[in-house]
């Protein structure tokens, strides 16, 4: 059986170790592996850190993720390794439909970008996808705790930031206490795409970004949703849908993630006017769009923005604007709101 193993060479293993600064990689532990050994007149290092193999290093297919198409090379690579604790190293290895390969790769990115930041003293500039994972929660008095499961599985705080963290997972359990109460539904799906986190419910029509912002007498729902609106403006876009009679509420941003791909979570309410310069675009589907995002065309200058013919059908429709904008001057920005007056003018910033 030794011979069949595809093991870590000492080099690599070191290498996935000093990659995550010698932090476990498991979401909310990021325990330092190394120190020095106690009550030792010789120094010494004490290492509880564990060069963890994403697709297994052996060829039986009981072990967790196994995969037969992956390339014995790629298994002995530091692409397949990620460092974690001794404790989580054993979660992983025991339990592969929790610890998918997709949501460890995400892990490990995670993990090598956050000490990459911090020696470097700056933010994060890449593009990050999201790992293809979902959750079904059902009506209990575990709901907050596994909502929060799922967002700190995410690293949202890492990727979106802190505040904007805990008010996802805060709005989330606001959605499905609503779904449950209201709504009738018996659970609801939270799960992801690379770029964007869904909370999905089957059950009649009721969208929460004007349902309960109508409410009268504001309870907790409506209060999440007009206070989370307000905060997160400009960052974190809600997007409604109603389809096959599923609710669904699409969470995304341009935070960490490229604008033509938000644009793109964004359609059929979404115009991407980037590489025009001659620019006359029609919505088709628009009339069922509460709102209209529009990514500005790269470096505009006042003149273009004559050329903006889509801005008197839209004010016609009554539809919020979102226009979005980099390197932009502050001149440029006071043009457009007077053009579009009401929009919300997002400035972001362009990804590698
Ligand atoms: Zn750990």
């Amino acid at each position: 059986m030794k011979n069949n193993r595809t093991n870590f060479s000492t080099q690599t293993k070191e290498l996935i170790g000093k990659l995550s600064g010698y932090h476990c990689s498991f979401p909310e532990c990021s325990q330092y592996t190394i120190g020095m050994t106690e009550s030792d007149e010789k120094k010494k290092v004490s290492s509880i850190g564990v060069a963890c193999h994403i697709y297994p290093a052996t060829s039986n297919p009981k072990v967790a993720r196994y995969d037969s198409k992956i390339p014995k090379d790629f298994l002995k690579s530091e692409n397949n390794g990620i460092w974690m604790c001794q404790n989580h190293a054993k979660l992983i290895d025991d339990d592969d439909s929790s610890y998918t390969a997709d949501l460890l790769f995400f892990w490990k990115k995670i993990s090598e970008i956050k000490i990459q930041n911090s020696q470097r003293n700056t933010k994060n500039s890449k593009e990050i996808d999201f790992p293809l994972v979902s959750s079904i929660i059902t009506p209990s008095n575990l709901l907050n705790i596994k909502i929060a499961e799922f967002t700190n599985t995410l690293f949202l705080a890492e990727i979106w930031g802190k505040d904007e963290s805990f008010a996802i997972k805060e709005l989330l359990i606001e959605l499905s206490k609503n779904a449950f109460d209201h709504g009738k539904a018996s659970d609801v799906t939270i799960h992801c795409n690379k770029h964007a986190i869904i909370f999905k419910y089957k059950g009649s029509k009721f969208n929460p970004l004007r349902e309960l912002l109508e409410h009268k007498k504001k309870n907790g729902g409506a209060k999440m949703v007009e206070k989370f609106s307000e905060v997160f403006n400009n960052k974190i876009i809600l997007k409604y849908d109603y389809a096959n009679e599923f609710n669904e509420l699409k969470i995304t941003s341009w935070l960490n993630t490229k604008i033509q791909n938000i644009m793109e979570q964004l359609q059929p309410c979404s115009i991407n006017l980037q590489n025009h310069r001659q620019i006359s675009q029609e919505f088709t589907t628009i009339d069922s769009c509460e709102e209209v995002h529009i990514l500005a065309p790269l470096h505009l200058s006042i003149s273009d923005i004559g050329q903006i013919s889509i801005s008197n059908k839209l004010s016609k429709r009554k539809k919020k604007v979102y226009l979005y904008v980099s390197e932009a001057s502050s001149i440029l920005k006071s043009e457009l709101l007077e053009r579009y007056s009401g929009a919300v003018i997002v400035e972001y910033k362009n990804l590698e």
